[in-house]
């Protein structure tokens, strides 16, 4: 996978503000902030988006993610917060190593906003069974 900001953070050769470190993780401040608060959560594994992760790194981001979430929620004094994880330039993504946002939301006009163009679900049924056969379900 090519280099990017955030394997060059792993490696050591760009300095980050590190908030949590095990094996498989690592958690740090977002340079440019949405909120107070807001902090990457990144795999050690270097996929670029999510659907090219391993178990075993989704699993550790799993198992860690909801202890970062307290965490930022008890220094930045916020109750809610927004965890985000974007795959794709479309979709938002500029850096091309996976990683959650954890952005805390202290008021309506603050922190994350979201455009949610929502449709009415058609067929539910035949999707559904699609998505289960893609699965392998
Ligand atoms: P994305 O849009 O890919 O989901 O978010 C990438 C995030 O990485 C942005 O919020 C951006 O501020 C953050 N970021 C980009 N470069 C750096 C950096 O060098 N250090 C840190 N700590 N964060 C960065």
């Amino acid at each position: 996978m090519p280099e990017t900001i955030f394997s060059k953070i792993l490696s050591g050769e760009i300095p980050c503000h590190k908030v949590y470190e095990d094996a498989r993780v690592l958690a740090f401040l977002d340079i440019n902030p949405l909120a107070f608060g807001h902090t990457l959560v990144i795999p050690k594994e270097p996929a670029p988006t999510m659907d090219a992760l391993s178990e075993e790194s989704a699993a550790a981001l799993g198992a860690v993610l909801p202890r970062l979430c307290r965490a930022v929620m008890e220094v930045s004094g916020c109750r809610h917060y927004n965890l985000l994880q974007n795959n794709g330039a479309p979709a938002h993504q500029a850096v091309f190593h996976v990683h959650f946002h954890i952005i805390p939301k202290p008021s309506s006009d603050e922190g994350l906003g979201i455009g949610w163009p929502a449709g009415s679900l058609e067929d539910g049924a035949a999707l559904a069974e699609r998505l289960r056969n893609a699965l392998g379900a």
